[in-house]
C-alpha cells in the first residue's frame, strides 16, 4: 500500500481531479490510499464565512456561502453526488445562522465549519474515480483519525487511531482505492476536531504510519523540495534525495512544502515521504528517508525565514548572575510567542521571534531588569545538511561568500545540521544568491536535478 495526499491546488477544479484520478490509476497496482486537502482555498474561505457570521454580517456570510456552493457543485456536477454536495450545504448553512445567532466562535465550531472542506472534497473526489473507471470508496477521515479536545490545533491519539487504521483501510485496499478527506478527524466522543493548518500532510503520514505503507507521496504543485527557497532565488536545483532531520530542518525553518509535523509518524515507523508534482507527475521528486545517501555537497538547501523580528537583550548587572535566561524566557513563554534563533554572551541576549503579536507587553516586562533593542525587518537564511556535522570547513565557505553582508546573528544547533545566519530583510536575496553560487555552483548529481 502507498499513501497518496494531494493538496489544495490539486483538487481544486474538476480537470485538476481528473489529472489526480489519472495519477492514482498509474500506480493501481501499489494499491493507493488517497488523503486529499479542501478543493482550492475552500479552508480560508470557510473560516471567512464563519468570522463575518460571527461579526454580525449575516449578509456577506451567506452570499460568499453561496459562492462556495456554486463552486463545489460546478466542479462536482454530473458525479451522481449532487444531493450530497446539497446536503452537506444545508447543514453548513444551519451552522453558519447558528454563529451569527450566537455572535462567537469556539475552537469547536470553527472545527465544524473549516472541517466541511475536506468532507466535500473526498466526496466529490471518490466519485471522480468511480466515473473514471477506479472502483473508489469513500472513508470519513472523521471515524479514524482519533484526537484530543485541542480544537483547531488538536493532537491524534495514536494507539486508537492507528488500530481503527489497521482494522479498517488495508482489508478496503485489497479491493478499491479507499480516499479520505486530510485535516480531519473526531475526538472519543465523535466531535469534529481538526489537526491545525496544513494538516492534511500529517493525516497522510498518520494513515501511513497506521497502515505499515510502503510510501507516502504528497502530491503538490512544485518539483519537490529545491537547493533554495524559490520565493527568493529562481533557478534552484531539485533536491532529490535528502533526510528525515534534513527535511524537519528545512520545513520548521519556512520550506513550504512540508508541514514539520509531517515527517514524525513516518520517521517512527521508518516510511519513506516523496514530495511528488502533480502538474509534473513524470519529475521524480524528493524522496525523505530515514538516512540520506552521501552526497559530495556539503548542503542539502537553503531555506528562508522572512518578516523575522530580531530582539538583543542586555543587562551588565546580570554578569555572573544565574537565573537570568529562566526569567526572560519565562516572560516569552507567558505570552505564548515563540522564540526561533538564540545566540548569547555573558551580558546579552540575541533571539529572533515571527510573532510579535505580545512584544509590547514582553518588551515592557524585560525592561524591569535589562535593556531591550528592537529591530524588525529581518531574515533568517538557514543552510542545511547532515554532511555539515562531518565536512569541515562549511562555515568558513560561508562567511567567505557573505563576506560583503551584514550578518547580524550566527546560531549551529547542537544537532550541527544547519548554520542559521540573521541578515536584515534587504540583504536576502543577495545572502541565498552568494551562498547557491557557493555551495551549488557545481552540484553533485547523484543528490542534485
Ligand atoms: N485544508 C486545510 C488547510 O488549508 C488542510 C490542508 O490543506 O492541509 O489548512
Amino acid at each position: 500500500m502507498i499513501v497518496m495526499k494531494f493538496g489544495g491546488t490539486s483538487v481544486e477544479s474538476a480537470s485538476a481531479i481528473e489529472r489526480v484520478a489519472g495519477i492514482v490509476k498509474d500506480r493501481l497496482m501499489r494499491r493507493p490510499v488517497v488523503v486529499v486537502s479542501a478543493m482550492g482555498k475552500t479552508t480560508n474561505k470557510l473560516l471567512a464565512i464563519a468570522a463575518a457570521a460571527v461579526a454580525g454580517d449575516r449578509a456577506a456570510a451567506l452570499t460568499q456561502l453561496e459562492d462556495l456552493h456554486l463552486y463545489h457543485h460546478r466542479e462536482g456536477v454530473g458525479l451522481g453526488v449532487e444531493t450530497e454536495i446539497e446536503t452537506h450545504f444545508q447543514e453548513l448553512a444551519e451552522l453558519v445562522k447558528g454563529l451569527a445567532v450566537m455572535g462567537e466562535m469556539t475552537a469547536r465550531s470553527s472545527d465544524a465549519v473549516s472541517a466541511f472542506g475536506e468532507r466535500l472534497s473526498s466526496i466529490i473526489v471518490t466519485a471522480k474515480f468511480n466515473q473514471f473507471g477506479m472502483e473508489s470508496q469513500h472513508v470519513d477521515a472523521r471515524s479514524l483519525i482519533v484526537t484530543d479536545h485541542r480544537h483547531t490545533q488538536a493532537a491524534p491519539l495514536f494507539a486508537e487511531t492507528y488500530q481503527r487504521l489497521a482494522e479498517k483501510i488495508p482489508a478496503l485496499a485489497a479491493t478499491r482505492v479507499v480516499v479520505m478527506g486530510g485535516f480531519i478527524g473526531s475526538t472519543m466522543e465523535g466531535v469534529t476536531s481538526t489537526l491545525g493548518r496544513g494538516g492534511s500532510d500529517y493525516t497522510a503520514s498518520i494513515v501511513g504510519a497506521g497502515i505499515g505503507a510502503e510510501e507516502i507521496q504528497i502530491w503538490t504543485d512544485v518539483d519537490g523540495m529545491l537547493t533554495a527557497d524559490p520565493t527568493v532565488l529562481a533557478g534552484g536545483y531539485r533536491v532529490k534525495r535528502c533526510s528525515f532531520a534534513e527535511a524537519a530542518e528545512l520545513a520548521y525553518f519556512g520550506a513550504k512544502v512540508l508541514h514539520p509535523a509531517t515527517v514524525l509518524p513516518a520517521i517512527e515507523k521508518n516510511i519513506p515521504v516523496r514530495i511528488l508534482n502533480s502538474r509534473r507527475p513524470q519529475v521524480e521528486g524528493t524522496l525523505i528517508t530515514a538516512e540520506a545517501p552521501p552526497s559530495t555537497t556539503p548542503i542539502r538547501s537553503i531555506a528562508c525565514k522572512k518578516n523575522i523580528t530580531l530582539v538583543n537583550i542586555v543587562s551588565t548587572r546580570m554578569l555572573m548572575a544565574h537565573g537570568f535566561l529562566r526569567r526572560i524566557f519565562e516572560i516569552f513563554d507567558r505570552y505564548e510567542t515563540p522564540v526561533d534563533m538564540l545566540a548569547t554572551s555573558e551580558v546579552s541576549v540575541s533571539l529572533t521571534i515571527d510573532h510579535t503579536g505580545a512584544l509590547a507587553e514582553i518588551r515592557r516586562e524585560i525592561e524591569e531588569f535589562a535593556e531591550v533593542a528592537v529591530e524588525d525587518n529581518q531574515a533568517i537564511v538557514c543552510m542545511v545538511g547532515d554532511n555539515i556535522r562531518t565536512v569541515p570547513g562549511v562555515a568558513a565557505r560561508a562567511f567567505t561568500a557573505l563576506k560583503e553582508i551584514k550578518v547580524r546573528m550566527i546560531s549551529e544547533g547542537a544537532s550541527q545540521l544547519n548554520i542559521s545566519l540573521v541578515v536584515a530583510a534587504a540583504d536576502l536575496t543577495h545572502a541565498v544568491e552568494s551562498l547557491h553560487r557557493e555551495f551549488f555552483s557545481n552540484p553533485d548529481p547523484a543528490a542534485f536535478e
